[in-house]
């Protein structure tokens, strides 16, 4: 179910690319896992109007307990990164996007 919800997003990013076409950003992260999302705190806690753009393929999705991370030894880490985006997306500044990004063209 969730391969196929987030195939139907990947597949909708491609048809309608306008949906971020028109919104100008300071930063666009690709890539919304641990990484992105700590990048994506400090901008957005500075004000940045930032995109966050996920596939959602975490390199550690088939891991079952995170281990050296201080305060989350032993955690899932789908929940430590399920926790970073509610908090980082209580920020205005930050918008989440699921899918892919294929290309991207400098102006
Ligand atoms: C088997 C395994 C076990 C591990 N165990 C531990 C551990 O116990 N403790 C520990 O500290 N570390 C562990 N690690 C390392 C830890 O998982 C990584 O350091 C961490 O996931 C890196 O975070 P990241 O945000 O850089 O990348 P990732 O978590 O891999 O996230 C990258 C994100 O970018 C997205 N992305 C990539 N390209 C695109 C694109 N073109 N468009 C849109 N999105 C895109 C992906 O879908 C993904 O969501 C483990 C790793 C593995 C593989």
């Amino acid at each position: 179910m969730k391969f196929i919800f987030t195939f139907l997003l990947i597949h909708l990013l491609f048809l309608f690319p306008m949906q971020v076409e028109n919104t100008t950003y300071d930063a666009i992260i690709i890539g919304g896992s641990y990484a992105g999302l700590s990048a994506a705190m400090g901008l957005g806690r500075s004000l940045f109007k930032v995109l966050i753009i996920d596939a959602g393929e975490r390199c550690n999705k088939m891991v079952v307990h995170s281990h050296n991370l201080i305060t989350h030894d032993g955690s899932a880490p789908g929940e430590v990164a399920a926790k970073a985006k509610e908090q980082v997306l209580k920020y205005k500044t930050v918008e989440f996007l699921n899918g892919k990004v294929v290309s991207a063209v400098k102006k």
